[in-house]
């Protein structure tokens, strides 16, 4: 139960809806029966739960657009490593071994 009404004092009669966090005062419990039902036609009340579970939709579709950039991120790095320049070190291993050039004495 979302609706609710209380007394809360004399002549002080609360209206709550805990599902929009919202409350209104009456002065008897007609008037604020009346809010009530009039909160329940509004807009706010009828989207209420849509927007909840939007929210977690748009939460995860976050989650799953971060999760997807870091696979493409990891699934680039190879090529990346392929992309980068290669180090200026010859290939031939003869040379490589000459180490007066490559690596000191
Ligand atoms: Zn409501």
């Amino acid at each position: 139960m979302t609706l609710i009404i209380r007394k809360e004092g004399k002549a002080h009669w609360v209206f709550e809806c805990r599902r929009c966090h919202v409350r209104g005062n009456s002065q008897d419990y007609f008037r604020a029966l009346e809010h009530q039902q009039w909160h329940e036609r509004t807009l706010e009340h009828a989207t209420k739960p849509m927007a909840d579970s939007l929210g977690i939709f748009a939460e995860a579709l976050t989650e799953l657009a971060e999760r997807f950039v870091d696979s493409v991120a990891s699934a680039f790095k190879p090529l990346a490593d392929v992309l980068a320049p290669a180090p200026n070190r010859p290939h031939d291993p003869t040379l490589l071994r000459d180490r007066r050039k490559w690596g000191g004495r």
